[in-house]
């Protein structure tokens, strides 16, 4: 019997305005990743995938449209990882497109697991990838607007969370059972300039192993403090993901970590949870697509 595959995607747990153009763009990055699942590509070319467009659509906050820290510069996170326990990950990067793709070649190309900063720039450069603005002027009025309330101050209380994030990220079960997860951001505005949010963090942001996958987004600080992705993966060891997903939500909760997640375990079981106002998502699972604006 051949094997059942699945691919769901989020768009950060900070809220769902432009919820259509949000929509959209989760429905092209799921189609294109599921597609390669369909024609036997593996779980780690679609989530890959699933996150490159994704990050290349200004609406959401990773990539191109990454919001700007206190100082007005963009700096990205992203990660990657495979039930298999291979791990890559790029922390506080600058002036390239696709951060996924880099943390992609430090898993594959690489005996580390994070690289940060400059020489994540220069690794980047090194391995071909051009210089690129992912500004967009959307994001830099925002940043405007915001910068001149808050003055000195960043990121500073957990509901400010709610209006200005989209981080982005993916997970899929491929034919042979593999699972692998994708977590790409632009961090929170007006955060300090280099600060590392819970994106690249293994455990934090992403975590798969053979029992399943997850992604989260919410507060970095606080998903980095509970180790997120890695409490619910674990848990999936002996619960199904819906269940492992309300448990480490109901923690997340009790501890004030604002945050959401999704996931999918062995058993092609997904989980899709948030305890703030909205997040947007979208899966296809044996061929059947859900969306956030479903009802
Ligand atoms: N988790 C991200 C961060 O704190 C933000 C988000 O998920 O939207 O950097």
């Amino acid at each position: 019997m051949k094997r059942k595959i699945a691919l769901i995607a989020h768009g950060g747990a900070g809220g769902i305005n432009y919820a259509r153009r949000r929509l959209r763009g989760l429905k092209e990055a799921v189609e294109a990743g599921y597609d390669i699942l369909c024609r036997g590509g593996s779980s780690l070319d679609a989530v890959e995938k699933t996150a490159v467009i994704l990050e290349d659509k200004p609406v959401f906050n990773a990539g191109t449209g990454s919001y700007l820290n206190l100082t007005g510069e963009v700096e990205m996170d992203a990660s990657i990882m495979t039930s298999e326990l291979k791990f890559g990950a790029v922390g506080v990067i600058r002036d390239v497109k696709n951060p996924i793709t880099i943390a992609r070649m430090i898993m594959e190309k690489t005996d580390h697991l994070l690289l940060c900063g400059e020489n994540a720039i220069k690794f980047a450069r090194y391995m071909g990838l051009p210089y690129y603005d992912p500004k967009t002027k959307e994001k830099e009025l925002i940043w405007q607007r915001k910068r001149r309330k808050r003055e000195s101050r960043y990121f500073g209380n957990v509901w400010a969370f709610d209006n200005y994030s989209g981080t982005i990220g993916a997970v899929a079960i491929d034919t042979q059972g593999s699972i692998s997860v994708a977590t790409s951001s632009g961090g929170i505005n007006l955060r300090l300039p280099g600060r590392v949010g819970d994106t690249p963090i293994i455990g934090a942001g992403t975590y798969a192993d053979p029992n399943g996958g997850v992604s989260t987004t919410g507060h970095g600080e606080e998903i980095m403090r509970q180790l997120l992705a890695y409490r619910a993966v674990t848990l999936m060891s002996r619960l199904r993901a819906p269940e492992a997903g309300r448990r480490t939500l109901a923690h997340a909760t009790r501890s004030g970590c604002r945050c959401g997640m999704i996931g999918i375990d062995k058993n092609i079981n997904m989980l899709c949870l948030n305890n703030t106002k909205a997040m947007s998502w979208c899966y296809i699972k044996n061929g059947k697509m859900a969306t956030f604006l479903d009802d």
